[in-house]
């Protein structure tokens, strides 16, 4: 099978044809990768802890072009709950509720443009972890990557979480 980047994230991933998010954008072979992490999350862990930043890290990573308010709105929300549980150390259960809190953001949601790249690390990153212990580290990792890859919104971010929270 032939490999490639994803459009989205740059992860190396099968080349496949396959179902996609309508606005998490990403190639069919990154969207399996992510499946094929959710799975072993599941079948190792349960529902632990670390799910939330991994599901905000993979949405946060693979932005549409804004056109679309849901793609605006998808990124946003999940910037801001990086931002809570990275810099605010919200725990995973509480950055959810906050997040309910935003779904009516005053003005709409931003179009956000990511000037960077998308990080050094991708949802490959959490594939095979040798334990909880190393999977929820790994996606913290993935996560400060993520939001690194946003640092010219920050500001933009933390006010709607100082506003929201
Ligand atoms: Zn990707």
């Amino acid at each position: 099978m032939t490999a490639g980047p994803c459009f989205g994230c740059g992860a190396i991933v099968p080349d496949v044809d396959g179902p996609t998010h309508p606005y998490i954008h990403s190639s069919a072979g990154c969207w399996k990768k992510f499946g094929e992490v959710q799975a072993q999350e599941s079948r190792r862990f349960g529902y632990p802890p670390a799910h939330r930043l991994v599901v905000d890290a993979y949405a946060a990573q693979h932005p549409g072009d804004g056109s679309d308010r849901r793609d605006r709105q998808s990124v946003f929300v999940h910037l801001v709950a990086l931002c809570a549980m990275l810099e605010r150390g919200l725990a995973p259960a509480s950055a959810t509720r906050l997040l309910g809190t935003l779904v009516h953001l005053q003005g709409g949601f931003p179009r956000l443009e990511r000037d960077s790249g998308p990080g050094d690390l991708t949802v490959l990153h959490m594939l095979d972890a040798p334990d909880y212990e190393g999977y929820e580290r790994r996606a913290r990792e993935w996560a400060d990557a993520v939001w690194g890859s946003w640092a010219e919104h920050h500001e933009t971010i933390r006010k709607a979480l100082a506003a929201g929270g």
